[in-house]
């Protein structure tokens, strides 16, 4: 009684060439989807990039997907490959912003829709949709972690922070820095948190490429130049995991004071290990399968014909107009609940964090 997969064979195997093509055809669904990420250096890329096409195939697409290795370059040419390839729609997690502008008139030319994935692509009117997670709500809430954990409101302080972002290219970084500085900021003006080094501003304190190495060497100067001495550093704010693990290992090899709260985001493996060794205070968690099954849907309805579903039409301007948006809610982590957040919900083994 469950024997339905054989008729089905044996139909297929009586089939004339044109059906057979039709066939095939359908076994990939509607067409070709290009998935264009930026470097499998970072952890959570490689899982961006294997749900999506897990997903998609599961949807009965065909995936074309590409790492780029953060350079420009050859994400620019893996896309022209695309277009020209017979990909019927394009999700590009954007290495620079900026600089897709030129490839993606070629897209726009051929009609091929764009979904920005995670980062928002900048001065192209190529760009159909945004899918992300709430990159200013990532901010505030690292921000509010280190309000809540100094006790900002009720310490006498002064307490002595760094800042530490991402890449300048990213749109992102912008939002999660603001979103952070928002929380902070006053009371850096009130005096209760000192930026000891006095690099506060966007480009002074990015970090090119989201490296852990720069990151790094960065820390590595400004704790010799302030920290020296014994002077305390209370709190490092990071915008992300791959800079916070540049920032602890400088730490280590540096600092010999009271560890600072550090801030993160992605839950990465390395940094996981360092929330439950206590070396990271906390982590924001984006599920990639959320916003993978979120971007399938909406490859989905567009290949389909229709609309995709968003539910931000006012915060993404990519310099051409505001491009309808799907955000989803980014998850606070720390040692105490990254069981259930991330072992339970299958999204690494116990054995991944050991
Ligand atoms: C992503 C972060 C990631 C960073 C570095 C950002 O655009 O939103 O999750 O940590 O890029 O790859």
């Amino acid at each position: 009684d469950t024997q339905e997969a054989a008729p089905a064979e044996d139909a297929s195997s009586e089939t004339t060439d044109a059906a057979a093509d039709t066939a095939a055809d359908t076994a990939a669904g509607g067409g070709k989807v290009g998935v264009a990420m930026p470097t499998k250096d970072l952890q959570r890329w490689n899982q961006d990039g294997s749900n999506m096409e897990a997903q998609l195939k599961e949807a009965g697409y065909e995936v074309d997907l590409q790492y780029a290795s953060n350079d420009i370059p050859t994400q620019v040419s893996q896309i022209e490959n695309m277009i020209n390839s017979g990909c019927e729609l394009l999700v590009i997690a954007s290495i620079d912003g900026d600089s897709l502008g030129t490839v993606l008139e070629q897209a726009k030319e051929k009609n091929i829709p764009v979904i920005a994935y995670d980062r928002l692509i900048m001065n192209s009117d190529a760009v159909t949709y945004y899918a992300t997670f709430d990159n200013y709500m990532v901010g505030t809430k690292q921000g509010e972690y280190i309000k809540e954990k100094l006790d900002l409101d009720n310490a006498d302080g002064p307490f002595n922070i760094e800042l530490v972002t991402g890449d300048p290219g990213d749109n992102n970084a912008r939002f999660f820095f603001g979103g952070a500085m928002d929380v902070l900021q006053p009371y850096i003006d009130a005096g209760k948190l000192v930026v000891k080094s006095g690099q506060t501003d966007f480009e002074t304190v990015a970090t090119a490429n989201w490296s852990t190495e720069t990151a790094q060497s960065r820390m590595d100067a400004i704790i010799s130049a302030n920290y020296a001495d014994g002077t305390k550093l209370d709190a490092v704010l990071c915008s992300n995991d791959s800079t916070a693990l540049g920032v602890t290992n400088s730490l280590e090899a540096n600092y010999t004071g009271e560890w600072p709260i550090i801030t993160g985001q992605d839950c990465d493996i390395a940094n996981v290990k360092n929330m439950i060794a206590g070396k990271q205070s906390m982590s924001i968690f984006k599920d990639t399968r959320t916003l993978a099954s979120k971007v399938v849907e909406m490859v989905d309805a567009v290949m389909k014909g229709g609309e995709a579903p968003v539910n931000d039409t006012e915060t993404y301007d990519n310099g051409t107009g505001v491009i309808p948006s799907y955000l989803c809610e980014p998850v606070f982590a720390d040692a105490s609940n990254y069981k259930e957040l991330l072992v339970d919900s299958g999204y690494y083994t116990e054995a991944d964090l050991q």
